[in-house]
Formats: C-alpha cells, sequence, structure tokens
C-alpha cells in the first residue's frame, strides 16, 4: 500500500477539480469498493487522498427538461427513497431493492458504483438499460469544463473507464424513458439482496397493447463490461412477447454474451440463467 501523504476535503466541484489537476489524487466517496480494495492490495492509494462528500455539487436528484440528474454522491438508500426514481425510472429503483444491506446501501454512492466500474455492478445493468449518460468534470485550462459520455461508451474493461485521472464524475443523467416505458431488473446470486450478481438483466419496454416497442436489453456479469444486447432487442422490436419469440430473443442474446466462469458460476451456468431468465423477463414486461 502507498503512504497517503496529504487527506483533503474539498468543499466545492472547483476546489475539488483543481486538486484533482495536480495529479496523484484518489477519489474516495461512500468507501465500500475502496476501502476492501486497498485492504486486499489490489488497489494502491495515491498520495493524496480525496473525500468527495462536502462537494454540494455532486447531490441531489433532479428532472430538468425531460433529464432526470443524479449527483455522483447520491446514495442507493437516496434513490431507492425517491419516487421520482420509483415511478420514473422503476428499473433503477428496482436495483437499488436489491443492493446489499441497509449499512451498505447508505454509504455506497451511485458515482462510486458506475467509476467502480464493475461488469456485475447492479446499477449499470438498469442505467444502460435507460440510456444514460455520464457527466465528467474538469479543469483542464483552469475554468470547469464539463464533457458528456454515453454509459455504454463509458466502460473500456473490468474496473475500466474512460475517465481520465484529472476528471471528477459529477452525476448521471437519465433522460425520462417514454410514457408508458415499463421495465423489470433481475438479478441471481446465492443469496437474494447481499451477494454480488452471478448474472443480471435488465429489460424495459413500451408496451402497445401487448406489442413491445423502443425495446432495451443490457446484461451484467456475462462480458468484460456490463452491456447492451442489440440483436436480441431487434428480435423483440414490435412484436408480442409469445414462445418462438421469447426463444429467438434468448438465442439472440446467446450470441452478444462472453460469460466467464468464476467464483460465483461457470460459464455454462451463466449462459443457462441467461437463455431462462431472459425470457422470463421479458414475459413479466410484456403483460405489466
Ligand atoms: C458487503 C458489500 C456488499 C456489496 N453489494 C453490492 C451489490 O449488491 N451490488 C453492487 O453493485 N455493488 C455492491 N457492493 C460494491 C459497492 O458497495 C458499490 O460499488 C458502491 O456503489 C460503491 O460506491 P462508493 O461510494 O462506496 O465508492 P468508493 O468505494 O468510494 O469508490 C469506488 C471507486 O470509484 C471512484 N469514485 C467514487 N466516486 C467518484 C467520483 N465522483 N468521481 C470519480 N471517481 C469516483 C473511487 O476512487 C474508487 O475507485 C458491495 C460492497 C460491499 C462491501
Amino acid at each position: 500500500m502507498h503512504a497517503i501523504e496529504r487527506y483533503v476535503r474539498p468543499g466545492s466541484l472547483e476546489e475539488a477539480a483543481e486538486i484533482l489537476r495536480a495529479g496523484n489524487v484518489t477519489v474516495l466517496a461512500g468507501g465500500t469498493d475502496l476501502m476492501p480494495q486497498t485492504h486486499a492490495g489490489r488497489v494502491k492509494f495515491q498520495s493524496v487522498l480525496m473525500n468527495v462528500r462536502r462537494v454540494p455539487e455532486l447531490r441531489g436528484i433532479e428532472e430538468h427538461g425531460g433529464v432526470v440528474r443524479i449527483g455522483a454522491l447520491v446514495t442507493i438508500t437516496e434513490l431507492r427513497e425517491s419516487a421520482l426514481v420509483r415511478e420514473r425510472l422503476n428499473v433503477l429503483w428496482q436495483a437499488c431493492d436489491h443492493f446489499a444491506s441497509d449499512q451498505i446501501r447508505n454509504a455506497a454512492t451511485l458515482g462510486g458504483n458506475v467509476c467502480n466500474a464493475s461488469p456485475a455492478g447492479d446499477t449499470l445493468v438498469p442505467l444502460l438499460a435507460l440510456e444514460a449518460r455520464t457527466v465528467l468534470a474538469s479543469k483542464p485550462n483552469g475554468s470547469l469544463e464539463t464533457r458528456r459520455i454515453p454509459l455504454d461508451k463509458f466502460f473500456s474493461g473490468p474496473g475500466r473507464t474512460l475517465k481520465k485521472p484529472s476528471e471528477l464524475l459529477a452525476a448521471i443523467e437519465v433522460p425520462l424513458p417514454p410514457q408508458g416505458f415499463v421495465g423489470e431488473f433481475y438479478k441471481h446470486g446465492t443469496r437474494p439482496g447481499l451477494d454480488i450478481s452471478a448474472i443480471s438483466i435488465a429489460v424495459g419496454a413500451q408496451l402497445k397493447g401487448k406489442v413491445l416497442n423502443e425495446v432495451r436489453i443490457a446484461f451484467g456479469a456475462v462480458a468484460p463490461t456490463p452491456i447492451r444486447a442489440p440483436r436480441a432487442e431487434a428480435v423483440l422490436e414490435g412484436r408480442e412477447a409469445d414462445a418462438a419469440t421469447l426463444e429467438a430473443a434468448a438465442q439472440a442474446a446467446l450470441g452478444e454474451i462472453h460469460p466467464i466462469s468464476d467464483v460465483r458460476a461457470s460459464d455454462w451456468y451463466r449462459r443457462e440463467l441467461v437463455r431462462n431468465m431472459l425470457k422470463r423477463v421479458i414475459s413479466h414486461v410484456g403483460q405489466l
């Protein structure tokens, strides 16, 4: 473990971005990933440890002009208690409801889940299905700048993202889904809540009668990053979720995933879960 030479607690986004610009900074939010990772020796602290919990611009859940902005510091508990999230981004709400324990949910932030970039991160899968984007803040030329990256382009491998070390994740923006959009999140672990997902699935669609439109399917823990499944989506688009369509969608999805075998599940078992559970989740969505 590297020695921490300085511990800082900026009080504004400007100040946090200025500290990041100087380099050699580890960002600390809830610490629920960072602390176990540093204790296990998998991650080394930089010389400056920056606790961002006093940065007010990283807080809050607000809707403006059809976009929900969720501050990076918003905790899983806050998401779970938000009426806006429950009513309009319900598939994300479901993932928060299946996330760890009360103690972890109270500390764990959405920004930490996104920046940790685990292929099994539970909020990433519904956020992909909701076509969310990241808002990154930095001070490259002395003044505060932001850039946005769609979440489906943000992850570059397990634990890796396109965020530069000089950038702070300020927020996640989620365009409000169309009226009538319904969704379901499914997570498979050995225990229902406290476990890291062996696989996870988020399905969203706009229902016209029983016909599925705007179909969005995302998976966790079946590839080096969380992924969308565009070929399975295309199979379902404009169709009813009958048995033949469900089987065709599941077969398409199997061609889009690249699961590994690890302590949580074998490659074979993950494929079986995807094939069976995707059909179940889609048929639930088709009846919502
Ligand atoms: C017992 C236990 C159970 C868990 N269960 C689940 C679960 O069910 N589902 C799940 O998905 N995860 C789970 N986790 C993992 C963890 O709780 C989440 O990933 C959590 O959201 C991380 O958020 P945090 O605020 O604690 O991040 P931190 O640990 O503070 O940070 C995580 C990483 O993100 C970086 N970072 C954080 N915020 C920012 C920012 N704003 N800008 C730039 N970089 C940033 C940090 O530098 C670090 O690299 C569990 C962890 C534990 C210990």
